[in-house]
């Protein structure tokens, strides 16, 4: 008779490396939270549109100000690779995150872009941080894993 201890004994399961979840993200197909605001399955505050780029009032803002800069491709997960494959988009959306900057009454602003899970970026679909106001450092590096080291 098989011995059927092995199926019933409780098997030890210890969780992923960190590696392994960050190549699964990578991997992912699903669309972004700001493609489904795009395209109208989830609500979101649009504040202005181009051709190529949508603003977004941020969910959670980090200072008075606080809008999303994002393009309406989703082909580019951060600033590095955007940079990379078309540099003329990166300049559109710094020209429209000045705009926007200036028509809210911030003719001084800050412009991030969290590049990387060790840089407390979340949503793998460049966009830009427009903030304007009394935005401290540490506020736009609370989700920041620590080590900088995501890959
Ligand atoms: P990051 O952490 O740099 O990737 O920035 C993602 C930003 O998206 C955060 O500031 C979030 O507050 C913001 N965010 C996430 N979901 C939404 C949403 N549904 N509508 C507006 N902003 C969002």
């Amino acid at each position: 008779m098989a011995d059927s201890s092995a199926r019933t004994r409780p098997r030890r399961v210890t969780a992923p490396p960190v590696e392994w979840l960050v190549m699964t993200e990578r991997a992912s197909t699903e669309p972004s939270v700001f493609t489904r605001i795009l395209r109208g399955e989830i609500p979101g505050e649009v504040v202005l549109s181009t051709d190529e780029v949508f603003v977004l009032q941020d969910i959670a803002p980090k200072a008075p100000l606080h809008l999303l800069v994002i393009p309406k491709t989703d082909a580019y997960r951060d600033v590095a690779e955007l940079a990379e494959g078309d540099p003329k988009l990166l300049a559109h959306m710094v020209e429209v995150a000045r705009t926007v900057a200036t028509q809210a009454g911030y003719d001084s602003f800050r412009l991030v872009f969290n590049t990387g899970l060790g840089a407390g970026q979340t949503v793998f679909h460049v966009h830009a941080h427009v903030l304007g106001g009394d935005a401290s450092e540490d506020t736009m590096t609370a989700g920041m894993a620590g080590e900088g080291r995501d890959a």
